[in-house]
C-alpha cells in the first residue's frame, strides 16, 4: 500500500467560467509539478473533455479519473467520479437529457471548448452548461452508483451550490460516498461535528478553474493501487484503506 496525493475536483477549458488555458498539458502538467498523483476532471454537467485528459494523463503517468460536477434540480453541486470512459459517457448522456436546452451566455460564462489530447480546439459546446438539471440529489446519487461511480457532495463549506447551503445540512439517508471541503476556508465546528456524526469521509479539493488555483496536495489516500474501487474503500475507511487531509 502507498499514500497517493489527490485532487478530485479540477475543471478544464470546457467549463463555464474556466480559463481557456486549462488544457490537458497545462492542468495535468501543473498537477504533476505540484506533486499530485491522482486527479479527477470534473466539468460542469459535461464530460466531453474526459477522453483528451485521460489520454494525456496516461502519456504523463498521472492517474486521471473521468468525472463531472453535476448541478442537481436543487442547484446542489455533486462531484461524480468514474473509472472508465464508457461509464462517464453513459452518465453524460443521461445528464444531457436532463439539462435544459438553452444557449450558452458567452458574455457571462465565456467559451466552452472541447479539445484533443494536445489541447487543440475541436469544437465549442454552444449549450448552457452552468444550470440545474432536472435530476434530484437522490436520483443523481442512485444513477451514479448504478453506473459504478462515486458521488461526493462538492464544497459543502460554501453557501452557493452546496448541499449544506441549500438543504441546511447533510441528509441522513443519502448514500453519499463523501463530502468535499475547500482548502482555504476555515473549518466550521458544527459542520465538522455533523460530518463525523453521519460517518462521512471528507476530501479537500481545489475546484480549480484557473491554472494558478490548483493547490499543492491537500488530500491523501492510502491505496493498493490508483483505482476507483480502492478509493471507494478508502472513503469508507475499510480494509486498511483511508483518506487523510492536511486540515
Ligand atoms: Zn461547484
Ligand atoms: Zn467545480
Amino acid at each position: 500500500m502507498k499514500e497517493w496525493a489527490l485532487d478530485l475536483h479540477l475543471h478544464t477549458l470546457l467549463s463555464p467560467c474556466a480559463d481557456n488555458n486549462m488544457t490537458p498539458a497545462v492542468v495535468l502538467g501543473r498537477a504533476q509539478e505540484l506533486g499530485l498523483e491522482i486527479v479527477a476532471i470534473t466539468d460542469h454537467n459535461t464530460a466531453e473533455n474526459a477522453t483528451a485528459f485521460l489520454d494525456k494523463g496516461r502519456e504523463m503517468g498521472l492517474k486521471v479519473f473521468p468525472g463531472m460536477e453535476l448541478q442537481t434540480r436543487e442547484d446542489v453541486h455533486l462531484v461524480c467520479l468514474f473509472e472508465q470512459l464508457a461509464q462517464v459517457m453513459k452518465w453524460q448522456e443521461i445528464v444531457y437529457e436532463k439539462l435544459p436546452d438553452l444557449p450558452n451566455k458567452k458574455e457571462v460564462f465565456g467559451e466552452q471548448w472541447v479539445v484533443d489530447q494536445k489541447g487543440q480546439k475541436i469544437r465549442e459546446v454552444e449549450r448552457l452548461l452552468l444550470v440545474g438539471t432536472t435530476l434530484s440529489v437522490e436520483e443523481a446519487v442512485a444513477i451514479v452508483h448504478q453506473l459504478g461511480g462515486l458521488c461526493i457532495a462538492a464544497h459543502i463549506d460554501r453557501q452557493a451550490f452546496s448541499l449544506w447551503g441549500h438543504l441546511g445540512g447533510l441528509p441522513q439517508d443519502l448514500p453519499l460516498d463523501g463530502v468535499e471541503l475547500t482548502p482555504h476556508l476555515l473549518r466550521q465546528p458544527e459542520q465538522m461535528a455533523q460530518i463525523k456524526k453521519e460517518g462521512f469521509a471528507y476530501v479537500v479539493s481545489s475546484d480549480a478553474h484557473y491554472p494558478d488555483s490548483i493547490y499543492a496536495p491537500q488530500c491523501f489516500a492510502t491505496l493498493e493501487e490508483a483505482s476507483l474501487a480502492e478509493l471507494r474503500l478508502a472513503l469508507k475507511n475499510q480494509a486498511g484503506r483511508s483518506v487523510r487531509t492536511l486540515r
